[in-house]
């Protein structure tokens, strides 16, 4: 069985789109406060796809994986590419 790296089959700029498609629906909302008052922040340096934001009610800053499973490493989906080649 060959190993399969997910980043050669899937675009992570198509993969993070996806992701704030199924996140965010359209309404970027503050993980912190809950408010929809958001900005956007540029993008995170490692990962150039990563939207960051910054809320206007509490000034948290938050990116698209903030809050959720992949945010506890910081390569996000090398982590989880990682895990399938492994297991
Ligand atoms: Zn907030």
């Amino acid at each position: 069985m060959f190993p399969i790296n997910l980043l050669d089959l899937i675009d992570p700029k198509k993969c993070y789109a996806l992701v704030r498609q199924l996140r965010w629906g359209g309404i970027v909302t503050c993980p912190k406060c809950g408010s929809n008052h958001v900005v956007k922040r540029g993008f995170d340096e490692v990962q150039s796809d990563r939207q960051r934001y910054q809320c206007k009610h509490c000034h948290a800053r938050f990116d698209d994986l903030s809050g959720t499973i992949f945010a506890l490493t910081s390569s996000a989906f090398g982590s989880m590419d990682y895990s399938f080649v492994t297991s």
